[in-house]
């Protein structure tokens, strides 16, 4: 750091140390100084690395997107973003020009869908949906201006799983690029750029944060001028995520892998114990051999389920709410990926601009429940749900 002499305002350098910090510095600083217009030049340039504006980039920014693209065996520094929907829409609109076409999965996430049904075509960029587990009738589904296919591995909330080796086949047959918003699967279960994606999308809020208390994004593309123009859309739009989200989300992800393990162990446990008691309908669990994808998933996810678990009891109010009731210390939350187990209710949530019908469609009664399994000792997390069922039996 420069001596700043000049200064009347700012304190100088920090106190020399031969050691050095263990953890990741905390640097909330928005702008750079330089020490001559000449080496500002050259860091404009390339010859020297170096930061200039915060905005542009910022050493707790660029920790995670480095830790990100490893664990997605990204060859290019990825780009973090103010959140999972600053990356979508920093895909999709930084990309796509008025004329195009998107074609995205039928489930995707709610907001995914929602700038798919409203804000792309009023710029012109037609968008339309499909269903991913059938190769075939999304094949169907792709026009002749077709520039870009969004998908996710594994619907929410109902867990279905895409038949994204198809897709992608077809994807690249076509020359359509192809973004895999990686939230739900990660990266532990899932690596997009092995099956042939050109873009990974995530919302680190979720898993990879981990704890509720930080909202970021990031894009990673295989293609550095594709990378380059995502990144220069997110700079010139303020897209940024703030340095102390970016600093907190690293420090999350640090216990990501043995989050995952153990969540998705409670989660297969899960799945199994609600599908045996009385007041459960069914069970959507990827892991599971009554999943309609099971094959697929078993094959796509390496043999991991997921953190998430799905399971519908009597299809009324009265059954839901007497279930959220006694669901004691499970918070009742939109929100996935938490330490805690979270459980949410779409017809009243994420789904509720739907009509029954269309929710009906997509298999979402009043009676069905998603979970998020987090961190409780797993035999302890099964009692609750036991009386919870119970309860939601007794109305
Ligand atoms: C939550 C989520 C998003 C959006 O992320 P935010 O950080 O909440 O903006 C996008 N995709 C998926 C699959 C999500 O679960």
């Amino acid at each position: 750091m420069k001596n700043n002499r000049t200064s009347l305002v700012r304190p100088d350098t920090l106190p020399d140390s031969a050691s050095y910090p263990v953890v990741t510095p905390l640097q909330p600083a928005v702008v750079y100084g330089s020490d001559t217009p000449d080496m500002l030049d050259a860091q404009y340039e390339g010859g020297l690395s170096g930061y200039t504006y915060s905005r542009e980039g910022h050493p707790n920014g660029d920790v995670v997107a480095a830790r990100i693209d490893r664990m997605e065996g990204a060859t290019h520094l990825g780009v973090v973003t103010s959140s999972g929907m600053a990356a979508v829409s920093a895909v999709l609109i930084g990309l796509m020009t008025s004329g195009d076409h998107v074609l995205g999965g039928n489930q995707l996430y709610g907001r995914s869908l929602r700038l798919m049904a409203e804000d792309l075509p009023r710029l012109g960029i037609e968008t339309s949906l499909a269903d991913p587990t059938d190769a075939v009738a999304f094949a169907a589904a792709i026009q002749p201006n077709t520039k870009l296919i969004l998908l996710e591995a594994v619907s929410n909330p109902t867990l279905r799983v895409a038949d994204l080796k198809g897709i992608a086949k077809l994807a690249k047959e076509k020359g359509i690029l192809l973004a895999i918003d990686n939230t739900f699967t990660t990266p532990h279960a899932l690596k997009p750029y092995d099956l042939g994606a050109d873009i990974i999308i995530h919302s680190v809020t979720k898993l990879l944060a981990g704890h509720s208390d930080v909202m970021l994004g990031y894009v990673s593309a295989k293609d550095p001028a594709l990378l380059d123009r995502i990144r220069i859309f997110t700079v010139t739009t303020g897209m940024v995520g703030s340095p102390f989200d970016c600093w907190l989300a690293e420090r999350g992800m640090l216990s990501f892998d043995l989050r995952y393990a153990r969540t998705q162990e409670t989660a297969a446990k899960l799945a199994d114990h609600l599908a045996q008691l009385s007041g459960v309908i069914r069970v959507l669990y990827p892991g599971r051999e009554d999943h309609p994808e099971h094959a697929r998933a078993m094959q796509l996810l390496g043999g991991q389920g997921c953190n998430m678990v799905s399971f519908e009891i009597a299809p009324t109010r009265a059954a839901a709410n007497a279930l959220a009731r006694a669901a004691e210390g499970i918070q009742f939350a939109p929100t996935l990926g938490d330490i805690g187990t979270t459980l949410s209710h779409p017809a009243s949530s994420s789904h509720r601009a739907l009509t029954p019908e269309r929710r009906a469609a997509l298999g979402i009664s009043e009676g069905f429940f998603r979970v998020s399994v987090g961190l409780e000792d797993p035999d302890a997390l099964c009692e609750v749900f036991s009386r919870a069922v119970a309860a939601s039996t007794e109305v």
